[in-house]
């Protein structure tokens, strides 16, 4: 029974995965993400809708605007792939339970934020306050986490970051982090909870590091010279989310 039912996870998350790439696009121009309906950036042509079937048509054309002929980004396929891939695995974790909802909420939200996060560098109020007010609709629904966790992680999160944003202020004499990544620590706290939220953090920074090394390995510079926290953060929410348990015991067998 769980193959047909992966497939249509998989095939449900391709057509979110679709919507997704449109937010991306146009939340951080402010543009509406209905009207005017998909059309191709270069010459503007309005799409048919079997030139937006997710990854199909890039497949069928190529990879190629079938009114002039200009690139279309891989991006577009590869959100749509990440976004099902993403359902399945959520799927294959929490099965039809309260939970599933939630985090599929929690993480199409996150991968919208952290695409945003890399081409803009710059963490949206208005994402945060979506993620915020429907987090905690969700959790008065679903009640995935208890209230006073909610309220901890906040303050847990928000306040681990923000003094992170005093000590580099105080220490480099300029502004080595935005406010954009405290406020959003303070959201993820509160979807989180305390616990759950300072490993994520911390594991976002752990990538981070690494990726810097490997920068560094292939003596390649950053894009733009900056490395936006909110991917990387996601990424420590996303492996914690999931395997939290798996990877405690993995961390207390290296101490013991
Ligand atoms: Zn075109």
């Amino acid at each position: 029974m769980t193959m047909p039912i992966m497939l249509i996870f998989f095939i449900g998350g391709t057509v979110i995965g679709s919507f997704l790439n449109v937010c991306i696009y146009r939340l951080p121009k402010n543009e509406s993400l209905i009207f005017p309906g998909s059309h191709c950036p270069h010459c503007n042509a309005p799409l048919k809708f079997y030139h937006n079937i997710p990854v199909l048509s890039y497949l069928f054309l190529k990879g190629k605007c079938a009114f002039c002929g200009a690139a279309v980004s891989l991006r577009y396929p590869g959100i749509e792939l990440l976004s099902a891939l993403l359902s399945v695995v959520l799927y294959l974790n929490f099965g039809f339970s309260p939970k599933i909802i939630f985090y599929l909420f929690l993480f199409y939200t996150l991968l919208v934020l952290s695409f945003i996060d890399m081409d803009t560098q710059f963490i949206k109020n208005k994402t945060l306050l979506f993620l915020a007010v429907g987090g905690v609709a969700l959790n008065g629904w679903l009640h995935i986490i208890p209230w006073n966790e909610a309220l901890t992680g906040a303050l847990a999160g928000g306040g681990l970051l923000l003094l992170f944003a005093l000590f580099g202020r105080w220490y480099f004499k300029k502004e080595s982090m935005g406010m954009g990544d405290v406020k959003f620590a303070a959201v993820l706290g509160l979807l989180l909870g305390w616990k759950l939220v300072l490993v994520s953090l911390y594991a976002g920074y752990v990538f981070a590091a690494l990726y810097f090394i490997l920068l560094k390995l292939l003596k390649k510079q950053p894009i733009n010279n900056y490395i936006p926290m909110g991917p990387f953060f996601s990424l420590g929410v996303f492996f914690l989310v999931l395997w939290q348990k798996e990877l405690f015991d993995f961390y207390i067998s290296l101490l013991t």
